[in-house]
C-alpha cells in the first residue's frame, strides 16, 4: 500500500515535469554581451530612427538568411506596412512585438541584433536551438507612423497599449490578429518606461522593470501567470549581472484595456520589459545590450524548458519600480536675479526630454535638501544669475558665475531650449 503510493506519487511528479527540463542557470553574461559585440546592427547606433531606417538596415540582413523570413503582417494608419519576422519550426510558439509606444525603441534595437544573430549564425548552438524547439514571430516596430514623430501614440493619437479591447486602430488589430492565429504560448512585451523611474524610494533609477501582468483585477496566479513569473525570474537572472541592484517590479493593477494584461488572460504566458533609465547612456545603448542578453536567455530556457526551475520568488521579490526623481538638481547656489536682494536656494530643473536634455523648465527653488535627481550640480560658493526671477514651470535659463557681479567667470551655463 505504501510502496504503490510511492509509485503513484513518483509517476505523478513525471508527468508534471515537462520533457528536455534543465536546470535554470543564469546566462554566460560575459559570453553573450560578446555576441551582442559582434552581431549588433551598426546603422542604427541612436535611439530616433524611422521606419525606414530600421528596415533598410534590419530588411536585407533578414532577407538574404536562411534562417529568419520576414513579411508584412499589415499596415499602419498611415499606411506604413508593419513587418513580421519569423523563426524557427518548433513546437512552443513566441511572440514579441516592440514600439507599440513608437518613442519606446531601445528593444527593436535588440531585436533587430538578436535577428542579425539568428540569421547570419545559424549553426551557433543557442541559433539551432532557438530554430528546433520554438517558433518566433516577432514584430520589432509595432507603431511606425508614432515612430516617424518619435511619439508615443499612432497617428490617431491612440495609445495602442490601451487599445487593446476597443481595437480602434489597424496596429492594435495586427496584434490582436496574431495573437489569436498563432496562439502563442508565450509573450513579450517590450516597452521603455520614463528614464526618471527609482528602485523603490531609492535613489537609484530603474534601468529594466519586469512584470507578468495580471490577468483578472484579483491578481491572482493561474498556470499561465506563473508560467510568465518564470521567465520574467529567468529575465532577471539575465540582466542582473549588467544592471545590478537596478531591477524593478512594475505596478500589477489590472488594465482591461492593455496589451499585456489581455494577452495572460487569452492564454499567452506574457512578460513586460521596460527599458528605464541608466547613468550616462543617452542613446539607451547599454539598455540594448541588456535586452540582447536577456531576450536571448529567456529564448533559450523556453527552448530548453530551463525556465521551469526558475523561482518565480526571484521576481516576486523584486523592489517595487518607485516614483520618478527629477531630472537635475542645482544645489546651494546664491540665486541673483532682477529686482530682489541675492538669496540662496536650490534649484530642480526638469526637461520636456530627459535623455536629449531638451525643454528645461524650474520644477522647484528653496529647500531641496533631501530631494534626489538624476543629475546634481554642487554649486555651493557660486552664484546663478537668472535674466529673469525664477518661476516655476516657467523655461529655465541661467548661468552660475564665480561672483555677485555679473561680469564674473561663468562656470555652468543652462539655456532655454
Ligand atoms: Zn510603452
Amino acid at each position: 500500500m505504501r510502496a504503490s503510493g510511492i509509485i503513484l506519487l513518483l509517476a505523478l511528479s513525471a508527468c508534471a515535469r515537462p520533457p528536455r527540463a534543465e536546470t535554470f542557470r543564469p546566462a554566460d553574461t560575459g559570453e553573450l554581451t560578446r555576441l551582442h559585440d559582434r552581431y549588433r546592427v551598426p546603422a542604427i547606433a541612436r535611439r530616433e530612427f524611422t521606419h525606414v531606417e530600421l528596415w533598410s538596415a534590419l530588411g536585407p540582413v533578414v532577407d538574404a538568411a536562411g534562417g529568419p523570413e520576414r513579411d508584412e503582417a499589415g499596415r499602419s494608419a498611415e499606411g506604413r506596412p508593419i513587418y513580421r519576422i519569423r523563426y524557427g519550426s518548433g513546437p512552443t510558439r513566441v511572440l514579441l512585438w516592440s514600439q507599440m509606444h513608437g518613442n519606446e525603441s531601445t528593444a527593436t534595437m535588440a531585436l533587430a541584433d538578436v535577428f542579425r544573430f539568428l540569421a547570419e549564425a545559424p549553426d551557433d548552438p543557442r541559433a539551432r536551438r532557438l530554430a528546433e524547439r520554438l517558433t518566433i514571430e516577432a514584430v520589432p516596430m509595432l507603431n511606425p507612423d508614432g515612430a516617424e514623430r518619435f511619439q508615443r501614440r499612432n497617428a490617431m493619437a491612440i495609445d495602442i497599449n490601451r487599445d487593446a479591447r476597443a481595437l480602434s486602430t489597424p496596429e492594435a488589430r495586427i496584434l490582436r490578429g496574431m495573437q489569436q492565429r498563432f496562439r502563442p504560448d508565450f509573450g513579450f512585451n517590450l516597452h521603455d518606461q520614463d528614464v526618471r523611474a527609482r528602485v523603490g524610494s531609492s535613489d537609484r533609477l530603474a534601468a529594466i522593470a519586469l512584470l507578468a501582468p495580471p490577468f483578472s483585477p484579483g491578481r491572482e496566479d493561474n498556470a499561465v501567470r506563473l508560467r510568465a513569473k518564470r521567465v520574467a525570474a529567468v529575465v532577471r537572472g539575465a540582466a542582473e549581472p549588467l544592471v545590478a541592484g537596478h531591477i524593478t517590479r512594475y505596478d500589477d493593477t489590472y488594465n482591461p484595456r492593455a496589451f499585456g494584461d489581455l494577452m495572460q488572460s487569452w492564454g499567452t504566458s506574457t512578460v513586460l520589459i521596460e527599458s528605464g533609465g541608466w547613468r550616462d547612456d543617452p542613446e539607451k545603448q547599454h539598455l540594448r545590450r541588456v535586452n540582447f542578453v536577456a531576450l536571448l536567455t529567456a529564448l533559450d530556457a523556453i527552448a530548453t524548458g530551463a525556465y521551469v526551475s526558475a523561482d518565480p520568488a526571484s521576481y516576486e521579490t523584486l523592489p517595487e519600480n518607485g516614483r520618478p526623481v527629477n531630472d537635475l538638481l542645482v544645489r546651494g547656489p546664491m540665486v541673483v536675479v532682477p529686482g530682489l536682494e541675492p538669496y540662496r536656494a536650490d534649484v530642480m530643473v526638469q526637461f520636456a526630454d530627459a535623455l536629449a536634455k531638451r525643454g528645461a523648465r524650474v520644477a522647484e527653488v528653496g529647500d531641496l535638501a533631501d530631494a534626489a535627481a538624476r543629475d546634481t550640480v554642487e554649486a555651493a560658493g557660486l552664484f546663478l544669475h537668472a535674466p529673469q526671477p525664477l518661476a516655476v514651470d516657467r523655461p529655465a535659463a541661467f548661468v552660475l558665475r564665480r561672483g555677485r557681479d555679473t561680469a564674473s567667470a561663468a562656470v555652468w551655463r543652462m539655456d532655454a531650449n
